[in-house]
């Protein structure tokens, strides 16, 4: 309680800054980085790897083999800045980049036709390594997410059982489906 009074009277008392080239803003990244931000506009619907140009449409793999979920979708392309902000969230404790980036994440995600899901359902981490990391970076993401979607966080009805290797450095057919 005291942190968010004392973070709020910090904004009062300074014009915030984009997180990316730290220009003054009004939100939390100023209106030209958004712009030129990766977003995944044209991706297969089932497992969202982005594709050219729309009209989007199953992906080779997706018509060969449809995978066990029914639809994935993705805000962005894995490039910078939004690799480098996903790194510093999961390995530097980027909660400003949690901040923005579930925030992005869930305004493109209002902007789509389909209903919103009934609530957000972040990826645990198994337990030694929320143990030693000390947060999990995708309740963060879904925490920001939740706020601006009006959408319940569940954070019980799942649960790591494995420990499993870190992903980054892996390409994306190395790392696991989920
Ligand atoms: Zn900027
Ligand atoms: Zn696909």
């Amino acid at each position: 309680m005291v942190d968010s009074r004392l973070s709020g009277l910090f904004h009062l008392l300074l014009p915030e800054r984009c997180s990316l080239c730290r220009q003054a803003a009004t939100g939390p990244i100023c209106t030209d980085c958004r712009e030129d931000l990766p977003w995944n506009r044209h991706a297969c619907p089932s497992c969202a790897r982005p594709q050219e140009s729309g009209p989007d449409h199953l992906c080779a793999s997706c018509a060969e083999t449809p995978p066990p979920f029914d639809a994935s979708w993705s805000a962005f392309r894995y490039q910078a800045p939004i690799d480098l902000a996903v790194q510093g969230l999961k390995y530097n404790a980027g909660f400003r980049s949690a901040h923005w980036l579930g925030l992005e994440m869930a305004r493109a995600r209002a902007q789509r036709p389909q209903p919103l899901p009934q609530l957000l359902l972040p990826v645990p981490l198994h337990t030694g390594r929320l143990r030693r990391r000390g947060y999990s970076q995708a309740l963060e993401l879904a925490r920001a997410m939740g706020r601006v979607l009006s959408l319940e966080v569940d954070t019980r009805s799942a649960r790591r059982l494995r420990p499993t290797a870190d992903q980054i450095g892996k390409s994306a057919a190395e790392r696991p489906a989920m």
